[in-house]
């Protein structure tokens, strides 16, 4: 009888997941499933098999990789989404889940950069000058605080335009990333931008940092938050190989 495959839920909503869904698409034996949390309206979605939406906290999750009869989980979220890779952890030591994550690394600085480092977003709209013109690389969700700053014009970034009206000293941006280092010079020249608040993301998002250091532009740049302890790697290539050497 041949043996049942062995399936993989990834956890994604980044180039990485959809990266590992390509890879482990191509592995006999094998079945990924791609989990997506469903904020996008027309997400890019991964090669293979896919579910979207919350499972439901910690519970849910577990009853999922019962119910699934999941082997092992990659966790390939955003390096910011601390929630669904604390409650992934939790939801795997409960059923004796293997629990890997993909993780790229943190942007480190270079010379020439002039970089404020903060926690949070809120310690980042604190940090800005009143009259800055700032460009905030931050997702619509935690616009609040800098919306909160009436004595700042932001220029913000997004995928999909905000459900809630914004104030008039706020102008969105609509763009899919990633952007070419030309887009974000001209962007931050055409908005006389006067400094950059940007998420310690890691990976594609780097040209806006280079644009910022040619236009020596500061940056306040928030710390990513603490993700549980796990077995890493930092790219797909890197995953699938831990994934295969793990059986
Ligand atoms: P989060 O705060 O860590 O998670 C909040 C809740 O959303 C989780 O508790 C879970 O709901 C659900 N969720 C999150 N990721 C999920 C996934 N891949 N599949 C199913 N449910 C998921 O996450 P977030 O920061 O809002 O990010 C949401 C998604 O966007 C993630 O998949 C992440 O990879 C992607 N993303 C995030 C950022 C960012 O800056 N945060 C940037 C780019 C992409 P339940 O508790 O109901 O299970």
């Amino acid at each position: 009888m041949a043996a049942r495959a062995r399936r993989i839920l990834i956890l994604g909503g980044t180039a990485e997941g959809r990266a590992l869904a390509s890879l482990l698409s191509a592995v006999p034996g094998v079945t990924a499933i791609s989990s997506l949390a469903g904020r996008t309206k027309e997400p890019l979605m991964p090669e293979g098999e896919t579910r979207s939406g919350g499972f439901g906290g910690v519970a849910g999750l577990a009853a999922y990789l019962r119910e699934k009869a999941v082997d092992l989980v990659a966790d390939a979220t955003h390096p910011f989404a601390a929630r669904i890779s604390t409650n992934a952890a939790t939801a795997c030591a409960q059923t004796g889940v293997p629990y890997l994550r993909l993780e790229r690394p943190a942007w480190e600085q270079l010379d020439g950069d002039d970089w404020h480092k903060v926690g949070d977003s809120a310690a980042a709209a604190a940090a800005l000058d009143s009259g800055a013109r700032v460009l905030a690389a931050v997702g619509g969700g935690e616009l609040d605080p800098f919306l909160a700053r009436g004595d700042i014009f932001l220029v913000a970034r997004m995928i999909e335009p905000p459900q809630a009206p914004v104030p008039a000293n706020c102008e969105i941006v609509l763009a899919r990333p990633p952007f070419a280092l030309e887009e974000e010079l001209e962007l931050m020249r055409e908005k006389s931008i006067t400094v950059l608040v940007a998420k310690n993301s890691g990976g594609a998002g780097y040209a806006k940092l280079v644009a910022a250091r040619m236009l020596k532009v500061p940056v306040v740049m928030i710390a990513r938050p603490p993700k549980p302890a796990a077995p890493m790697a930092a790219t797909a290539e890197g995953m699938r190989n831990l994934i295969l050497a793990s059986r």
